[in-house]
C-alpha cells in the first residue's frame, strides 16, 4: 500500500461546529491547519432540519446550510480540509503521529484538536428512521426542535437525565407531553425525577416501549407496548423525541486520552486541554451537559487559541 506522510502545525479532526471554528481561528493565526472531516462531514447537524437557536441566523437556517457556511468560512482562511477517517494515533509527542484511513496516510502534528463529535443513540424502529430522514418530527433535540412544537402533544422517550431534563423543557412549551420509560424507575437523578413528577403536563409511561411512530410524512402519533401487560395503546402527537444516551466518536483516542465511563474526553476544567501536551478537546467529545452547536463552536474557538499559545510558548512559527 503506497503510503504519504506530512508534518502540520495544527490537526484538527472533525467537522461539526466545533471543528470548523477551531479552523477559522487557527487559520486566522497563521497555524495553517488542516482538517479530516471524518465519517459524517458536517456532523449532527446534516440530520437537523431547522436551526433557530445559533446567533447570527435572524430568521433560522438549516443544519445541512449552516454547516456548508461554517465550511465555507474555514476554507476561506484556507484551511486544508479532507475527507478521511482517522484509525489509530500516537501521542507519545512532542510531535504527535496520527494515522488517516488505515495507514494510507500519516501526519505529524504539532498540535492536534480533536472534534469528533458523539452520535446520538436511536431506537432503531423503521418508522423512526423513515420520518428522521423525511424530516417529519422525530429528532434527538429538545432544546434544538421544541420549539417548533409549542402548544402541540409531543412524547420523549427515555428516563435517565437527558429525558427528564427535556421532558421538563418540552412541557415549558407544548400542551402535554408523554414520557416513554422501559422500565419501572427512571435512572435520572432524584431531582430530576422530582421536577418530571412536579410537571402537571407530563404523563409518564412507565414499563414502556415504542412499538411504531405513526405517520406518513410527519409523526401522527405514536403506538406504545406495556412490557408487563402486553397491552398497547396509540396517543396522538406531533412531534417524537428521543433522549436514550449518545456515544462519544472517541474509541480510538482511548489508549491515551484519559475518558469518562462513558468515554467523554476528561478535559482540563475551564480549558480545552487534555492529559496529554499539545493534545486538545473541543465539542461534544467531552461535553455531556450542553451539546449545543453554540457551546461546541465556544469551545473550538477555546481549543484553536490554547493550540496558538501552546506554539507560541515552544517557539514553533
Ligand atoms: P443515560 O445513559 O443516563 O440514560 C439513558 C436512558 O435511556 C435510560 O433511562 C435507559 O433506560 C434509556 N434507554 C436506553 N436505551 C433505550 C432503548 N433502546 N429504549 C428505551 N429506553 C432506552 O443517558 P443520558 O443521556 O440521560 O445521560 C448521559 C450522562 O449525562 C449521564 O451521566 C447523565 O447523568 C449526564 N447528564 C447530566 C445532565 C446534567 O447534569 N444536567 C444533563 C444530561 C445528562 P434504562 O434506565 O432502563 O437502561
Amino acid at each position: 500500500m503506497a503510503t504519504t506522510s506530512e508534518h502540520v502545525k495544527c490537526l484538527i479532526i472533525g467537522s461539526g461546529p466545533a471543528g470548523y471554528t477551531a479552523a477559522v481561528y487557527a487559520a486566522r493565526a497563521d497555524l495553517k491547519p488542516l482538517l479530516y472531516e471524518g465519517l459524517q462531514p458536517g456532523g449532527q447537524l446534516m440530520d437537523t432540519t431547522d436551526v433557530d437557536n445559533f446567533p447570527g441566523y435572524p430568521t433560522g437556517v438549516h443544519g445541512p446550510k449552516m454547516m456548508e457556511d461554517l465550511r465555507n468560512q474555514a476554507a476561506r482562511f484556507e484551511t486544508d480540509i479532507r475527507s478521511g477517517l482517522v484509525t489509530s494515533v500516537d501521542f507519545t509527542g512532542p510531535r504527535h503521529s496520527v494515522q488517516i484511513d488505515d495507514g494510507k496516510h500519516t501526519i505529524t502534528a504539532d498540535t492536534i484538536i480533536i472534534a469528533t463529535g458523539a452520535s446520538a443513540k436511536w431506537l432503531g424502529l423503521p418508522s423512526e428512521t423513515r420520518l428522521r430522514e423525511a424530516g417529519g418530527g422525530v429528532s434527538a433535540c429538545a432544546v434544538c426542535d421544541g420549539f417548533f412544537y409549542r402548544n402541540q402533544d409531543v412524547a420523549i422517550v427515555g428516563g435517565g437525565d437527558t429525558a427528564a431534563e427535556e421532558a421538563t423543557y418540552l412541557a415549558k412549551l407544548c400542551r402535554k407531553v408523554y414520557m416513554i420509560v422501559r422500565g419501572d424507575a427512571m435512572r435520572a437523578s432524584k431531582a430530576m425525577q422530582h421536577r418530571v413528577t412536579q410537571t402537571t403536563n407530563i404523563e409518564v409511561l412507565w414499563n414502556s416501549e415504542t412499538e411504531e411512530i405513526l405517520g406518513d410524512q410527519a409523526v401522527t402519533g405514536v403506538r406504545v407496548k406495556n412490557r408487563k401487560t402486553g397491552e398497547t395503546s396509540e396517543k396522538s402527537i406531533t412531534g417524537f423525541f428521543v433522549a436514550i444516551g449518545h456515544k462519544p466518536n472517541t474509541d480510538v483516542f482511548k489508549p491515551w486520552l484519559t475518558l469518562d465511563e462513558q468515554g467523554y474526553i476528561i478535559n482540563q476544567p475551564g480549558t480545552a486541554k487534555t492529559n496529554i501536551d499539545g493534545v486538545f478537546v473541543a465539542g461534544d467529545a467531552a461535553d455531556k451537559v450542553y451539546r449545543q452547536a453554540v457551546t461546541a463552536a465556544g469551545t473550538g474557538c477555546m481549543a484553536a487559541l490554547e493550540a496558538e499559545r501552546y506554539l507560541a510558548a515552544r517557539g514553533i512559527h
